[in-house]
């Protein structure tokens, strides 16, 4: 903030007197003004040059002023100021006997007639109890000037000592401060009235004087420190202010107090200290001086931030109104006007620290906590923590989350956002780890070409591997034998079931074959007219002339002799129809009789449904001729027998025959329709199954041949029977999973080479079964981290089980 300049403000008080030389002073209209006329020496002669009228322009002459009104006018502005962060410094100066005192500290024995300091005390905690904010601090202290020494006014030591040695006038980067001072906290007014009075019953040191009895002989400074911390969300403020109030010893001259001994020794240094007091007010005037000698008195260097530093600053000049003293009443207006001279910038003291930040917020969180606190016990919630959640409780919901994947439980247990937050956190690893599982299953099985790179597509289906869709295809039977070239996808399902075996799991991955269903009924309705042949593809199989004779065992189905291998992998059409000629070729003709089988019955149930539908016209035909006969019979007149039976004819008698066999037959036909359709829907799945095998043999086999490289082969062979590409998802689950059996297997590797670190997390281990994740996880982690057991454990046995992952 800009400090804007200000000019010290002088103003003159006047102590009531019987004696008041009203020829000699006289008082502007506005009370801002002072005129001071003497009249000539007539002893000096007629030519008398000595300036005889004098006028002084204050900021305002207190004259007949209650002590309520002196400090309104002189300090309240100034303490409401150092209560929002300005310094503010009120000085009284003048001759002994001239009334600083009693505007500084007032009298004591009555409550009107206080001073300055014990209003401002006032002014201070009246603020304070006011204020929002209630962290406001407020301190004091009480400097007395004898005699250039420095004496503690509100110390405890005897005779105001300080107890930490001798104490100084000490310049800081942060501004000029009293070694030694003791500094008082007073948490109310009274206590810093207290304090104050007691300093001056019993410290301040009182010279008898002719012009005074109880006059100072002393220098007196007391200090109000405040500091204040508002805050408003997170930003803390803090505010650090000063109130100086310097009460300073009688500025009479030496001749006129007949001093002797002590005493005069006594105005000596008071006489000493004003006048460099009165050097530092005409240097600090000056706006030509760059060098004030504040350090020239013990007085000058402990008002130096008081005066020419950045505060507020007043000046009251005590003035006597008797003629005998105009003198001194000059020599003080004088002062005062040199003071009206200099200016000050009143800076705001004010910052916003980090610490009072982190404390504020400190007690925010507890005080929270003790809401949440409250909150729980009233809904019987009591033993909710809000605490971070330590390794172990991580463990617990990661298990959780798991065992909700897997589906052993239904719901995650949380009390509290912190578990919610971390239950999101391990699906979001899971989803994670599964995409990058995902995506490396599908590149050491597909070369992944990006659907947007329109150039690489093309080349692709240039060589009739994929089609517009992205789908790798090749006409195998007719049919299209496709597979996905699976464009990577980060979007995955819920976790898969542990497949159970390879023929399960390719199960799964076999879409419903279609089927023709059956009618409801036995007997063909109107809707039944013509039977659906939709679904009796006889293509399957016509185009089935390569059946192969091999017998080799599809389980030892060889991949191609690495020397044999091309640099680049043959087109799939290509290595498809070697594929059946070789290791696929047992699956190859299972197929291919499947087919034979299948569409031996879709031909016989084509022909079946072919002679429904002729049997059904022919039904329909000898219904019409039926009708047609009864109408007849109507028309001529029926005949009854004797028990009231209708007599028909032979030739409706026989088409009723007819119609009979006709249902029959129909009837036969239709079961024998429905058995086939049963046979046809399981020769499909068969065939199906067969063919998804072939495609998934050729996959594994394609794979092996042309893209795994040999040495991964190599290193997944002592892993029993797992093969590249046919890993058993449920194997690759346990892995990835037993969190258990991966530390037991660590724990073995590392055993000779660290028992000690090995009983531990065992017992570890054993102490909190619960956490088999995370503390498995994180012991592992331990161990990675030392040098010396994963080399061990690298050197001795590689982590084969982690490579497959
Ligand atoms: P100083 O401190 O300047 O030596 P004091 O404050 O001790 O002078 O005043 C001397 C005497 O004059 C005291 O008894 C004081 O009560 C009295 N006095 C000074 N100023 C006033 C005033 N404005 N009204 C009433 N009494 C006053
Ligand atoms: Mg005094």
């Amino acid at each position: 903030m800009d400090a804007v300049k200000k000019r010290v403000r002088a103003f003159v008080r006047v102590r009531p007197t019987d004696n008041f030389a009203q020829d000699m002073i006289k008082f502007g209209p506005d009370d801002k003004s002072i005129d001071i006329s003497i009249k000539k020496d007539a002893k000096k002669g007629v030519v008398n040059n000595k300036q005889t009228d004098w006028s002084f322009r204050l900021d305002g002459v207190l004259h007949h002023t209650s002590q309520q009104l002196a400090y309104e006018t002189v300090a309240k502005e100034l303490v409401s100021q150092a209560l929002t962060g300005y310094n503010g410094t009120i000085m009284c100066y003048g001759q002994t006997g001239a009334g600083k005192t009693y505007t500084m500290t007032g009298a004591t024995a009555e409550y009107q007639h206080r001073g300055i300091i014990p209003r401002a005390i006032q002014q201070v905690f009246q603020a304070t109890a006011c204020s929002v904010d209630p962290c406001v601090t407020v301190r004091i202290s009480y400097l007395e000037i004898y005699n250039e020494t420095l004496v503690d006014l509100l110390s405890t030591a005897p005779r105001g000592g300080s107890s930490e040695g001798p104490m100084a006038v000490v310049d800081c980067p942060q501004g000029v401060y009293v070694k030694g001072l003791s500094i008082h906290t007073v948490g109310q007014e009274e206590d810093a009235l207290h304090l104050f009075f007691e300093a001056g019953e019993t410290n301040r040191v009182i010279a008898e004087h002719t012009l005074n009895k109880s006059s100072s002989r002393s220098h007196c400074i007391f200090t109000i420190y405040i500091e204040s911390r508002s805050r408003l969300f997170s930003d803390v403020k803090c505010i650090n202010s000063r109130i100086t109030l310097v009460d300073l010893a009688g500025s009479e001259r030496l001749s006129k107090t007949a001093s002797e001994g002590h005493v005069l020794k006594e105005t000596t240094y008071i006489n000493k200290s004003l006048s460099f007091l009165e050097q530092i007010v005409i240097a600090l005037a000056d706006p030509r001086r760059d060098h004030v000698p504040f350090r020239q008195s013990k007085l000058t260097h402990v008002l130096k931030d008081s005066l020419g530093g950045n505060c507020n600053t007043v000046l009251v000049a005590n003035i006597c109104g008797e003629a005998v003293h105009v003198e001194e009443t000059l020599s003080s207006l004088r002062f005062a006007t040199r003071m009206k001279w200099i200016t000050t910038e009143p800076v705001l003291n004010e910052s916003h620290t980090h610490e009072g930040t982190v404390k504020a917020l400190e007690k925010e969180i507890s005080l929270l906590k003790q809401e949440l606190a409250v909150h729980d016990s009233l809904v019987n919630r009591s033993l909710v923590s809000y605490d971070p959640l330590t390794d172990s409780q991580i463990a617990e919901i990661k298990s959780q989350v798991h065992k909700y994947l897997k589906g052993a439980i239904d719901e995650i247990d949380v009390v509290n956002v912190r578990q919610v937050q971390e239950v999101f956190q391990q699906f979001r690893l899971i989803v994670r780890q599964q995409e990058r599982k995902v995506e490396a299953r599908l590149r050491s099985k597909y070369v992944l070409i990006d659907k947007t790179d329109f150039a690489a597509v093309a080349a692709v289906q240039k060589a009739g591997v994929v089609d517009v869709d992205g789908h790798l295809v090749w006409e195998e039977d007719g049919r299209d034998l496709a597979t996905r070239a699976a464009p990577y996808s980060p979007r995955l399902g819920g976790k898969r079931k542990p497949r159970k075996g390879s023929e399960q799991a390719r199960k799964e991955r076999i879409g419903s074959p279609s089927s023709a269903r059956a009618p409801d009924g036995v007997l063909p309705s109107r809707s039944q007219e013509i039977i659906s042949t939709k679904g009796l593809d006889v293509k399957e199989g016509a185009r089935d002339q390569d059946a192969a004779d091999a017998d080799a065992e599809l389980s030892t189905a060889a991949p191609v002799k690495a020397s044999q291998r091309p640099s680049s992998p043959p087109p799939k059409p290509v290595a498809f129809e070697q594929f059946k000629e070789e290791g696929g070729s047992e699956i190859s003709r299972i197929f291919k009789d499947n087919k034979s089988i299948l569409l031996a019955r879709k031909n016989r149930s084509k022909s079946v449904v072919h002679r429904i539908n002729l049997i059904k016209r022919e039904m329909e035909d000898v219904q019409r001729a039926l009708e047609a006969q009864k109408q007849e019979r109507w028309q001529q007149g029926e005949y009854v027998d004797e028990e009231g039976h209708t007599i028909i004819d032979e030739k409706e008698f026989l088409l009723i025959m007819k119609l009979k066999d006709l249902k029959e037959e129909y009837r036969s036909g239709y079961a024998e329709l429905q058995g086939l359709r049963e046979e046809i829907q399981y020769c499909q799945q068969l065939v199906d199954q067969c063919r998804n095998k072939l495609i998934s043999e050729f996959e594994i086999w394609y794979s092996e041949s042309f893209l795994i490289p040999k040495d991964v082969q190599e290193a997944l062979k002592p892993r029993g029977n797992i093969r590249p590409g046919m890993i058993p998802i449920n194997r690759v689950m346990c892995l990835e999973e037993d969190e258990q059996e991966r530390f037991e297997r660590m724990q073995e590797m590392t055993l000779p080479d660290c028992p000690g670190s090995v009983s531990f997390y065992r017992a570890k281990m054993r102490s909190d079964q619960k956490h088999t994740y995370a503390r498995t996880m994180s012991a592992l982690r331990q161990m990675r981290k030392k040098p010396g057991i994963i080399t061990a454990a690298r050197k001795n046995k590689p982590l084969t089980f982690l490579c497959v992952t």
